[in-house]
């Protein structure tokens, strides 16, 4: 591999926004970025006039390859990592679960058989649903695997209680990593969702009905005083509401570090999807809100109180989410059919528009989409800059450029797109990984199985210098 300069471009990253060009040695990393560099011989020049150049997207949660009851994503680490790098982002952190009787590690290799024709680098958190011991939480971070997932839904399956996340919290802080936690009231949950059954009320609407806001906004709480108590930061996964957010900054202002993470949906989609004749394809959890919700999240990301913009992408095909309507009539209901959205392929162009609408900086966008998830977990160094030594994760960005949102205007593995009728305009024109070209002005040039392991190393929770 020869090396690439970029030239003509306006980075932007942690160093602020410059007029400058950037140097990528022959082993994909960044080497050099300055003002008015001169190609060396050999060296490919790319031009990147009127565009920015911007360190390539890190989306912090997905869902690929996945099993759900009886069908599975419809995205595999393929798929699912071509349309990730087709749209600017170009690692991934796709959550493990250890199922309850699991080993954890054992859970973990299942996963990286999946990834391996991963087209773009990737990480893994891993999804604790039991107690643990202190060794295992030590074994995952020796793996690279820095991060806990912990639910506070789902009772059946997924569900810990209070006392094993302080637990889990403690032991985690212990060794440098960071618990994540999805936070709705699952007790509560389940009575409602009983409730509208019993009650004869089965359509896809209920299924936001039964999860209200506030008892996101509870969990949230009991989330942040639980990491307080402790004396351990944690990180709250796709909050969705402005109860949730409220929680978010009261907590912030006592001084406990709590970070929270946002997804597009919640910022571009409202909870009248779910009444359409297609609401199913808009089923997922947290639910989608009352439209105000949004505007206090797009807030929330310009005042910073918001850490993170990831996806957490978990897409079905519509005959899979209609499975559960279509077997037996009588029985159906909303509580079958299997939840999330696609997204990897969208998120850097949906909160671009939000710098496009002035809701944002550009910088803030930088940051949300790629800075701050790689320093949370444990990649900076690597990831989320464009500063000598980093991996050469490089994406053109360009204002102009469109992009119909409509599903087979995208490259993931799915039937329907939540955004269908959209144009974005400002996506990705070209997009490296470690130095290779992988996306090229609408068409993708990558590899399968050029993905990378990423062994993730400790939180950095501190404002980087
Ligand atoms: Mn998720």
């Amino acid at each position: 591999m020869t090396g690439t300069l970029i030239v003509g471009g306006t980075v932007v990253d942690v160093d602020g926004s410059r007029d400058a060009d950037v140097r990528v040695d022959a082993f994909g990393r960044v080497c050099e970025v300055a003002a008015n560099l001169l190609p060396a011989a050999g060296e490919t020049v790319a031009d990147a006039t009127g565009r920015l150049v911007i360190p390539g997207g890190v989306d912090a949660h997905t869902h690929l390859h996945l099993p759900v009851g009886t069908v599975r994503v419809s995205d595999d680490f393929d798929t699912g990592t071509r349309a990730a790098a087709m749209g600017g982002t170009t690692t991934i952190i796709d959550y493990v679960t250890a199922y309850r009787g699991e080993d954890p590690l054992h859970a973990a290799l299942t996963w990286k058989g999946w990834a391996e024709p991963s087209v773009i680098d990737w990480g893994l958190h891993m999804t604790f649903t039991e107690p643990v011991s202190e060794a295992t939480i030590a074994r995952c971070i020796e793996a690279g695997m820095t991060s806990f997932k912990l639910y506070m839904a789902y009772p059946d399956l997924l569900q810990v209680d209070d006392r094993t996340i302080a637990e889990i919290m403690m032991a985690t802080a212990r060794h440098g990593g960071l618990v994540t936690l999805h936070c709705e009231n699952g007790g509560a949950i389940e009575a409602l969702r009983a409730q509208a059954l019993a009650a004869g009320r089965r359509g896809v609407p209920e299924h936001s009905a039964t999860r209200p806001a506030v008892l996101e906004g509870e969990a949230t709480h009991r989330a942040t005083a639980i990491a307080e108590s402790v004396g351990a930061a944690v990180y709250i996964v796709h909050m969705s509401s402005a109860p949730a957010l409220v929680e978010v900054r009261r907590a912030q202002e006592r001084g406990v570090r709590v970070l929270a993470e946002t997804c597009p949906q919640y910022l571009h989609l409202d909870v009248s999807a779910l009444a359409r004749p297609d609401g199913a394809n808009f089923v997922c959890t947290p639910p989608l809100r009352d439209p105000w919700h949004r505007e206090e999240l797009w807030h929330g990301m310009s005042r910073g109180w918001i850490h993170t913009v990831a996806t957490d992408h978990c897409p079905f095909w519509a005959a899979d989410r209609a499975a559960g309507f279509a077997g037996d009539e009588a029985a159906a209901d909303f509580t079958a059919i299997p939840g999330g959205l696609p997204g990897i392929e969208t998120r850097m162009g949906l909160i671009w528009d939000g710098v496009a609408a002035g809701r944002i900086t550009v910088e803030d966008w930088v940051r949300l989409c790629s800075e701050a998830p790689a320093r949370t977990f444990g990649l900076w160094g690597t990831k989320g800059a464009l500063r000598p030594g980093f991996d050469a994760d490089v994406v053109v960005w360009d204002p102009q450029r469109t992009q119909s949102l409509d599903a087979d205007a995208l490259h993931m593995a799915v039937d329907h797109s939540p955004y269908a009728g959209r144009t974005c305009t400002g996506w990705a024109e070209r997009v490296w990984s470690r130095g290779r070209l992988v996306a090229d002005r609408g068409r993708f040039v990558g590899e399968p199985g050029w993905g990378r392991y990423l062994e993730r190393g400790p939180a950095l929770l501190e404002p980087v210098g």
